[in-house]
């Protein structure tokens, strides 16, 4: 199938293929929109079934990543980069330069960062071949880093606002959450959501760090199969995405989805199947956008740590925003959230 022709490809503005035969790197960065600004968005380090696969999630992530930067109303676009894993080339520093000579030769039409397998010491490698890399090391007082527990600092504000809508609830007090996946953004949810009273279910295929999180923060443990199921008040999804489809959605037991992960939704129908079961869905990149904020606030040199803290407070009254906005015209919260980002990057 033609590149055109796939579903995902939709009103994408470039895609870049990069093979650099001396280290084995091979990257896909897909550029949705500059309309707003340079496209920015993480860089993905994963092992892909094919090249299709590949293709298919940058595109699918950087059309996420347009969404959520102008609804977070940052001055930047959208795109993602894909790093194909491959087991005999491992990602030397001399692979991470040839993607940072990759990123420089689109001479800042793209900025990159972390995403799922890559860290901020990657960063510091990629930053040696260009200046369009964000998301380097950095002490606590300034912006940047880890994006992990800035992103979950926006799920948290975003869930409370949910739980505020549907349950009428102030707050997470004796509120029961299931958390899937205990990563750098859920690890630090659960802390966040165990501080303010709530009861957590939680689950990780890493089975040791469930156990330890459970322990520290006297949370039940269930088995990745059984935690999206957990007859809770909320289920946060924080792995992987396409978890909420027409398979697990008539399974739900719960009143409210709030979560990290990118692309929860299979396809934009399984809102309308949320909508239909009375399942509040907090949609992701509206309350995922803390650890962008974060590190276009380093990037752009606008702001510390508290100003990015205050901007990330907003989420709350933006996914508020989104809720009422969905009652008044009848619409799953998934509609809302697109129609308004495709508003603010022009495309409506
Ligand atoms: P991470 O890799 O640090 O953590 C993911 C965790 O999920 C790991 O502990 C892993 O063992 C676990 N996991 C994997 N498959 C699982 C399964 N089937 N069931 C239960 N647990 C499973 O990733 P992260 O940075 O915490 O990100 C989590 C999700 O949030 C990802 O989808 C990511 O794209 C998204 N996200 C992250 C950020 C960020 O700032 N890190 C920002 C926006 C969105």
């Amino acid at each position: 199938m033609s590149v055109f022709d796939l579903p995902s490809f939709d009103d994408h503005e470039s895609v870049h293929v990069f093979d650099d035969a001396v280290t084995g790197m091979r990257a896909i960065i897909a550029v949705h929109s500059t309309h707003r600004g340079p496209a920015a968005g993480g860089c993905r380090y994963w092992h892909y079934a094919d090249s299709e696969a590949a293709l298919v999630d940058a595109l699918r992530l950087s059309r996420g990543m347009s969404y959520k930067n102008a609804l977070a109303d940052l001055p930047v676009g959208g795109g993602k980069a894909v790093l194909v894993k491959r087991e005999t080339w491992p990602k030397t520093e001399a692979y991470l330069e040839a993607f940072g000579r990759a990123v420089d030769s689109l001479g800042g039409r793209y900025i990159t960062a972390e995403d799922i397998g890559m860290s901020d010491e990657d960063m510091a490698a990629i930053a040696r071949q260009t200046k369009f890399v964000s998301g380097l090391p950095v002490d606590s007082s300034q912006a940047g880093g880890n994006p992990g527990p800035y992103t979950a600092d926006g799920v948290f504000v975003g869930m409370r606002a949910a739980v505020r809508h549907k349950l009428g609830r102030e707050g997470f007090k004796g509120v029961h959450v299931a958390i899937q996946g205990l990563g750098s953004v859920g690890r630090v949810l659960a802390e966040l959501l165990a501080a303010d009273g709530a009861k957590l279910t939680v689950a990780d295929i890493d089975e040791g760090r469930a156990a330890r999180l459970a322990g520290e923060l006297r949370a039940s443990v269930v088995s990745t199969e059984d935690i999206l199921f957990t007859d809770a008040d909320v289920v946060a999804p924080c792995a992987l995405g396409a978890v909420l489809n027409e398979e697990s959605i008539p399974r739900l037991n719960c009143a409210v989805i709030a979560g990290a992960a990118n692309n929860q939704l299979q396809t934009p129908a399984d809102g309308e199947r949320l909508a239909e079961r009375e399942i509040l869905y907090a949609p992701d990149y509206v309350v995922n956008a803390g650890g962008i904020i974060n590190v276009m606030a380093e990037y752009l040199g606008d702001g510390n740590a508290d100003a990015v803290r205050a901007r990330i407070a907003k989420i709350e009254g933006r996914t508020q925003k989104i809720f009422e906005r969905a009652d008044a015209e009848d619409l799953p919260t998934n509609e809302v959230a697109d129609q308004m980002a495709r508003e603010a990057i022009g495309r409506a």
